[in-house]
């Protein structure tokens, strides 16, 4: 374990930061809902995703030792009009259920590695948990918070309220009153819910139903918000430290699930509860009926009407991370860019670092002002992170520092005027901050500069050769060829350049 530091929490239970404490000293518990695979991963999805990598990648870096759970949903979420999406996706492609879920896992999958989003500790599947899911409804019975009609099993919200008074509710901010018609499968057996509030625990199949189990009221599948407290109970424990989502998720899905755990055990599932905003497009909410939505290989080609060209998976991925996670992120062409140019420059900043000479001539052991103002802006980058991993302000600090680096590089300070163990600790923190922290990835393009830059040496020589002997019609088909590549050549009084356009 490092140097502890004091990590703060936006908790949404209590609706203020709060100090993290795990319950086990050292180790830290987290579960955060993953995708429904039933489609591709949206964007949204992706910036939900990155967030919590974020705060895995601190807590490791922290020392602590996480284990993080975050399932995969392939059973048991349904539509509006009380279909499952995998047996929806399914009946549309004419495959198994499993093999919309295999699908659409491996693109997501895939999609998370893009972003360099390190994978859990544990991915646990629904359809992997049916008997967990089903005891877990027992002990609800058990316990009096349940019911059972015609084979489907509810939650029983108001007697649950009635015994614990304040509970539900508390997380999404809303009383019971708003919850009424609000409940997601509200449009589904209504009649046979004691109230509207209730839930379904379990759902006694259909015909048309694709992905059934035999369970003791029914063959049937278990309510969507189960499987997050089955399994996070059985990897976590009945009460663990973190539980994450988007915070469209704080209703029904995590009130349920806080309902459920006290239902089952009498035991709140976990301590702190994190919530990411959402992702706009051009200010409003993303959305594929009216045209509003980027998806990730739109933004990777440029192939969309939202931006001027395409971006690199880790320009977005900075591109998220100068939002803290709990505002609103709006993807913007122009924001894209700036963050582009944001992520260019934090890497040449970072390759300036790599050159910069650790021993001093002449330090005379002191501390010099710009030793202290450098170590002043690392513990800014570091308090960043520290007050609920907020990355704005790391980055910033980061930047600030990137000015001493020039200014050492170009000899503004000189370099006996910064102690060597100060140039040694900032090239262990930047290297820290940008790949281990924020998860960024040096681009393939900036790894193989070396090649492209030798290539097009090479490139330009032969030009110039053709130049010297006056063949102007190789040198103009040089030329020609490397503009219709997206390469222009410039003729200017210091030499030949090249930019890529
Ligand atoms: P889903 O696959 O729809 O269950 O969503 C997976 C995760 O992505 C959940 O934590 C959602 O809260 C989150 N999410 C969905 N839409 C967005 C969005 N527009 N912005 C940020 N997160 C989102
Ligand atoms: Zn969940």
């Amino acid at each position: 374990m490092k140097q502890p530091r004091v990590l703060k929490l936006y908790n949404s239970l209590s609706g203020k930061k709060e100090i993290f404490n795990p319950i086990t000293p050292g180790y830290v518990g987290m579960y955060v809902c993953g995708p429904t695979v039933y489609s591709d991963v949206h964007l949204g999805n992706c910036r939900t995703f990155t967030s919590f990598d974020v705060i895995y990648r601190y807590l490791l870096h922290l020392g602590y030792r996480v284990r993080y759970v975050r399932n995969i949903t392939d059973v048991g979420h349904l539509t509006d009009d009380g279909e499952d999406r995998m047996a929806k996706g399914a009946k549309v492609a004419q495959i198994e259920p499993m093999e919309v879920a295999q699908r659409y896992a491996v693109g997501f999958h895939d999609m998370m590695r893009i972003f360099n989003n390190l994978a859990p500790s544990i991915e646990p599947r629904a359809t992997g948990h049916i008997p967990e899911q089903i005891e877990m409804v027992q002990d609800i019975l058990e316990r009096g918070y349940g019911y059972e009609r015609n084979g489907s099993v509810y939650f029983n919200v108001i007697k649950f309220s009635q015994d614990h008074p304040g509970v539900y509710g508390q997380l999404s901010g809303r009383v019971i009153d708003e919850l009424m018609a609000e409940s997601r499968d509200n449009l589904k057996n209504q009649d046979e819910k004691n109230h509207p509030a209730d839930f379904a625990i379990w759902m006694k199949a259909r015909p048309q139903d694709l992905m059934v189990w035999k369970s003791p009221w029914s063959t049937g599948f278990p309510g969507w918000h189960l499987e997050c407290s089955a399994m996070s109970t059985k990897y976590l424990g009945k009460t663990f430290d973190i539980h994450g989502g988007g915070n469209d998720l704080k209703f029904p899905h995590h009130e349920n699930e806080v309902a459920q755990s006290n239902g089952a055990c009498g035991c709140s599932p976990a301590n702190y509860w994190l919530h990411t905003n959402m992702l706009l497009l051009n200010g409003k909410k993303m959305s594929k009926s009216d045209g509003n939505t980027i998806n990730p290989p739109q933004l990777f080609s440029g192939d969309s009407e939202h931006i001027s060209k395409a971006y690199s998976p880790m320009a977005v991925r900075f591109f998220m991370l100068q939002a803290h996670y709990r505002s609103t992120l709006d993807i913007t062409d122009d924001g894209l860019q700036a963050a582009e140019k944001g992520f260019k420059k934090l890497m040449d900043t970072y390759a300036l670092l790599q050159k910069l000479p650790v021993d001093a001539r002449d330090f005379d052991g002191s501390e010099s002002e710009h030793d202290r103002a450098i170590l002043a802006l690392i513990e800014d980058a570091y308090e960043g992170m520290d007050d609920d991993f907020n990355t704005a302000i790391a980055i910033a600090a980061l930047n600030e520092l990137g000015g001493y680096v020039n200014k050492l590089t170009h000899g503004q300070i000189p370099h006996n005027d910064v102690a060597p163990w100060v140039i040694e600790r900032l090239k262990s923190v930047f290297s820290t901050f940008l790949f281990d922290i924020f998860g960024l990835r040096e681009e393939a393009a900036r790894e193989d500069n070396g090649t492209v830059d030798n290539l097009m040496n090479l490139i330009l020589e032969l030009r110039a050769n053709a130049r010297a002997q006056k063949d102007w019609t190789s040198s103009d088909k040089i030329r020609d060829a490397l503009a219709a590549a997206g390469i222009q050549v410039k003729d200017g009084k210091e030499g030949v350049s090249w930019e890529k356009v």
